[in-house]
């Protein structure tokens, strides 16, 4: 794969020996984001001045009483609360929106040690594959301006590729971590659901929304899903069941990629290539079928809308006032405040829950969701984890891509492990012969994240 990188924990060996280096570490990635900002990664930056950002740091350093993440830079996706920063979630209409109190996984990071340099860009309310729908403008990919860095947590994917953290937080609805990880080669981790508390996650889809991490090697990312995970839970679908382990001698699931008549030369060979890898090194393969495959796109779209809609519904401007202070003109709130993506998912959303079309699309959707889940653990009764590709294509050009359903197809790959609530992993490929090489998708069964994020640093090395 991808030449491996420092882990963090390695430079936290270098800090204990000369505290000072931290200091370097940090003006590193600072002289990183003035040098990207034109890619438009960060919506609001920490302004603390650097002596306070890194007092107590320094300090634990030089006293070697280090906390597990202690100096760990961290970029979090602007629909994440973080006490005292602004939280935009990339749209007009929380523009000016100042966060009260922090997301449960931030209060874990802080207390583990870990310093927040920056809120990022994505798309409005998290909707979206290509980070284009911004009320702040698209961000541009670090590995070439010209391309989208995909979405919705674009903003994070770039701040780890552009080198301006250690770690990117970003939320997975139906594949927003793992598509833009993989738009700009780096590792991009979606929990299976209910592992990380959503408390201070803004709601977008609730029975998909899930916490994700994003790091240049797995073990950062091993590290921080450990601090995070280790939360006293505030949020009612949180799932505490014990992590499975998975056998040493796994069985490993793929799909004939030559089928699909969407997805593109170089993301075929580079995954080829991978399954090809993995029948050198001996592991036992099979090929798969994905159950109700052609179903699973508009399943995700139906509820992720449905419920996008009912939860958007509390944006209704009556609490909010404008800069004057006056109460804003509610009839005109949400159609001069919303951008044209989120009014699209908010209308079919309604569409769809309304008398006469429930039925006849939600409870479907619903139904479909439920069979395919049991699908899926029946799947994984006889296979350990299954790899698909991530996208389905390279990174596109920045406003390539107009019509919206061609949109919805990078998430063709990525919804199946959100609708059945799995855990899921990107990885960019190794061997690929593509300036940016394509990215594989591991995908394992319920509550056997360390399984795979072990099977994911086997294969990277
Ligand atoms: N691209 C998908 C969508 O627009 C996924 C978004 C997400 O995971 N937040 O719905």
């Amino acid at each position: 794969m991808t030449t491996p990188k420092k882990t963090f924990r390695d430079l936290q060996k270098h800090f204990l020996s000369r505290p000072e280096l931290i200091i370097e570490h940090y003006r590193q990635y600072k002289s990183n984001i003035s040098n990207t900002l034109n890619n438009n990664i960060f919506i609001t930056l920490n302004d603390l001045p650097e002596k306070e950002f890194l007092s107590e740091t320094l300090l634990r350093y030089k006293n070697e009483t280090i906390r597990q993440l202690e100096g760990m830079i961290v970029s979090v996706k602007d629909n994440i609360n973080v006490r005292g920063m602004k939280m935009t979630c990339a749209s007009a209409l929380l523009s000016e929106h100042q966060s009260l109190y922090d997301a449960q996984i931030i209060e874990a990071l802080k207390n583990a040690g870990a310093l927040i340099i920056g809120k990022t860009n994505l798309d409005e309310f998290a909707m979206g594959s290509s980070n284009e729908t911004s009320y702040f403008g698209p961000t541009s990919n670090p590995l070439d301006s010209s391309l989208v860095p995909g979405g919705s947590s674009g903003g994070a994917a770039a701040s780890v590729a552009a080198g301006t953290c250690d770690i990117a937080i970003g939320s997975d609805t139906g594949g927003s971590v793992r598509q833009p990880a993989a738009f700009c080669a780096v590792t991009g981790f979606k929990p299976g659901y209910g592992k990380l508390s959503r408390y201070g996650l803004t709601a977008f889809a609730s029975s998909l929304d899930t916490i994700g991490i994003i790091g240049k090697t797995i073990d950062d990312i091993s590290l921080a899903y450990d601090v995070m995970k280790d939360t006293n839970f505030k949020d009612r679908t949180a799932n505490n069941e014990a992590d499975i382990s998975i056998g040493q001698k796994p069985v490993i699931g793929y799909i004939d990629i030559n089928k699909y008549e969407f997805v593109s030369k170089e993301v075929k060979n580079d995954y080829i290539n991978v399954i090809q890898h993995l029948k050198v090194k001996n592991y036992k393969l099979e090929r798969i079928e994905l159950p109700f495959e052609k179903y699973l796109l508009p399943v995700y779209y139906i509820i992720s809308s449905a419920e996008a809609s009912s939860n958007l519904a509390r944006y209704d401007g009556i609490r909010i006032k404008n800069s004057n202070g006056q109460p804003v003109d509610i009839e005109s709130f949400r159609s001069a405040n919303f951008g044209e993506e989120v009014k699209r998912r908010i209308l079919n959303g309604v569409y769809i829950l309304s008398e006469g079309y429930y039925d006849r699309y939600f409870s479907k959707a619903e139904y479909i969701r439920q069979k395919f889940t049991c699908e899926m653990e029946k799947l994984f009764l006889n296979t350990d984890y299954l790899i698909l590709p991530t996208t389905p294509t390279l990174p596109f050009k920045i406003a390539s891509v107009k019509d919206p359903k061609e949109m919805y197809r990078s998430d063709y790959f990525t919804v199946p492990a959100s609708l059945a609530g799995l855990p899921a992993i990107s990885i960019p490929c190794y061997n690929s012969g593509n300036n940016i090489p394509a990215s594989i998708q591991i995908i394992s069964s319920k509550n056997t994240e360390y399984s795979l994020l072990d099977f994911a640093c086997k294969l990277k090395n």
